[in-house]
């Protein structure tokens, strides 16, 4: 998506540890006329699939998600990292390992807004090792729904996520694929990706 990635170069900020940060217009401050783009986009790459519920996860899942759901008219449901112990029995849940701050923690989702006979896009701002997909579409699984797809706005393809994905048979779209990122010189290769 070339509005995407002209932004991500324009604004992108490339920091150690292969981290990109896009504070100024995904998560932090959030520019809703390109969250609208790319919830079209969303919708144009899964007009063949038949969706009634969008999962993400807390917190920077959730803009986007929201924004894409206008054009699917679906309902959002987002996995909640959990902060107690006590984990009750009306969850579906599962452990994530967070890229960003190395740590692992459990996603829970209620029973109530999950079920047999969703059919499941999951949508996430970035994909680098799969953890979080991975986590999301194991709750998908529990509650024995359909996995229709998986949609994220920037992949990190020199990372092993989308083969990962991809490689479990999860039909996956990223907007903008990022092929290679230099901290020295802030160059950024996206993959031929339409
Ligand atoms: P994964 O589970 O695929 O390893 O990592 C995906 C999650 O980590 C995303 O939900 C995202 O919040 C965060 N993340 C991974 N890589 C980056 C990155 O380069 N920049 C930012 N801002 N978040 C990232």
């Amino acid at each position: 998506m070339k509005l995407l990635e002209d932004r991500i170069r324009k604004d992108g900020v490339i920091r150690e540890g292969n981290v990109l940060k896009v504070d100024s217009f995904l998560n932090h401050q959030m520019d809703i006329e390109l969250f609208r783009e790319i919830g079209k986009e969303f919708k144009r790459r899964f007009a063949d699939v038949e969706i009634n519920k969008i999962l993400t996860i807390e917190a920077s899942g959730i803009g986007i998600a929201c924004v894409a759901a206008e054009y699917f008219g679906v309902p959002v449901v987002f996995a909640k990292k959990n902060k107690t112990k006590n984990i009750a029995g009306d969850v579906y849940t599962t452990r994530v390992e967070s890229f960003t701050h190395g740590r692992v923690f459990d996603i829970i989702v209620s029973k109530q807004f999950l079920g047999k006979g969703d059919k499941v896009l999951l949508i996430d701002d970035f994909l680098a090792n799969g953890k979080a997909l991975e986590g999301l579409a194991e709750l998908v699984h529990e509650a024995g729904a359909e996995l229709a797809g998986a949609g994220i706005v920037i992949e990190k393809g020199f990372q092993r996520g989308g083969d990962a994905i991809r490689a479990k048979g999860i039909r996956l779209e990223s907007l903008a694929i990022v092929e290679s990122m230099d901290e020295k010189t802030g160059t950024i290769v996206f993959r031929e990706n339409n």
